[in-house]
């Protein structure tokens, strides 16, 4: 069988290597986290992202490359495609790690993000934000996760706090308009070196501070929303030349109308839903495209909604799940519970989720709303 070397060995890695194990290949992870949660199911070489000679060894060992997190060095990723096979390739990478190539990018391919404006000084910020109006979003061009590297702008007073703090992040910033969305959505796409595209049912996405806390599938939203969501996300992938998979976000706005907000250009935590409830899950998907086999089916089985666990609720959930669950036993299914395997437990850190399935959206979101582990 052929090893795939994952660059990154967060749980993206771990149940990307999970469901490849599972159709026969090998996984090597490059982290600097000894025992990774990719790590622990897979080999790992233990080093920097950007150490060369570690890269090097990854690539002597794998048949082909992928990545589980966009901030990989692009030199180092370019070097990996003289070593080996990197069907990605990396100016995907290049593209998504920096919001104004990506923004670029998603309106070349004639698709609308939110009116943006890029900002290099104070008197920029000012005038953008008059401009763009109240409030709106100063992000760092790079760098930024869950919410960090962003100042929502309430007024033309918090300028010079807001230019100074993210200007220490010594990136470019981009100021966007605030859109008044009525939902977040996203679409998981898949593009394969062959051409073959599949999209992933749309996920309507709840953040809680600017953490992902809930995706529900289907997204309660029209047919023709769900089409047009779709249609975007395809004509990314296309546009993008993307292989393997593209995570869309967007925001919906009560007029109807979809805004790109950002891409991950890897398997993506609005997309854990598909593991139980699609035909062929994210994962598999991903090692479907990067190795060239004929995509699987994503469509979906059963309605779901998937709750992330964070550091504050492993110890209840761990709790619960030893209790006899009458609640659980109204939904079919006992709801699926993933965690990855990471040692500390700290408050808001990603640990984990539960993919509740159920006949219908109503009784998964009541069952969560029933176990009390996500008030905290
Ligand atoms: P992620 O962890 O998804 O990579 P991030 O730090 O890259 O997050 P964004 O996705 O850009 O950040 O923004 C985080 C959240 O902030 C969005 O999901 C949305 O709820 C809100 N947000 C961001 N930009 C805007 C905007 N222009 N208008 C309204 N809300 C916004
Ligand atoms: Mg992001
Ligand atoms: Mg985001």
């Amino acid at each position: 069988g052929s090893t795939i070397g994952v660059l990154g060995g967060g749980q993206l890695g771990r149940m990307m290597a999970q469901a490849g194990s599972a159709m026969g290949y090998r996984f090597v992870t490059l982290d600097p986290t000894p025992d990774s949660p990719c790590g622990q199911v897979a080999d790992q070489i233990v080093a920097a992202y950007n150490d060369r000679e570690a890269a090097k060894e990854l690539a002597e060992r794998s048949d082909v490359i992928t990545y589980e997190f966009e901030n990989v060095d692009a030199g180092v990723a370019a070097m990996l495609m003289e070593e080996s096979y990197v069907p990605q390739g990396s100016e995907l990478l290049y593209t998504t790690q920096h919001r104004l190539r990506e923004k670029r990018a998603i309106e070349a391919a004639g698709v609308p993000v939110a009116p943006y404006r890029e900002i290099g000084s104070e008197e920029e910020l000012r005038a953008a934000a008059a401009e763009l109006g109240l409030p709106c979003v100063l992000k760092t061009a790079t760098g930024g996760y869950d919410g960090k590297g962003q100042w929502v702008l309430r007024s033309l007073d918090e300028v010079p706090e807001a230019y100074e703090t993210l200007s220490k992040a010594r990136t470019q910033l981009v100021l966007e308009q605030f859109i008044r969305f009525d939902k977040e959505l996203s679409v998981i796409a898949a593009r394969s070196p062959r051409g073959e595209i599949r999209t992933f049912p749309v996920a309507e996405n709840i953040h809680i501070h600017n953490i992902l806390h809930q995706s529900i599938v289907p997204a309660r939203i029209s047919g023709a929303v769900q089409l047009e969501a779709e249609k975007l996300a395809v004509r990314i992938a296309e546009g993008l030349g993307v292989i393997g998979l593209i995570a869309v976000e967007m925001f919906l706005t009560p007029d109807g109308k979809l805004y790109v907000n950002e891409l991950a250009p890897r398997p993506h935590n609005s997309g854990h839903y598909t593991m139980e409830a699609c035909r062929t899950s994210q994962f598999e998907q991903h090692v479907r495209a990067v190795c060239n086999l004929p995509l699987g089916d994503p469509s979906l089985l059963t309605p779901v909604v998937m709750v992330n666990v964070l550091g504050q609720h492993v110890q209840p959930l761990l709790e619960r799940m030893a209790q006899p669950d009458e609640a659980a036993e109204r939904l079919g299914t006992a709801p699926k519970v993933h965690l990855y395997g990471k040692k500390d437990a700290v408050h808001q850190r990603k640990m984990g989720h539960v993919n509740v399935l159920a006949p219908d959206i109503d009784s998964a979101l009541q069952w969560i709303e029933e176990t009390t582990i996500w008030k905290v």
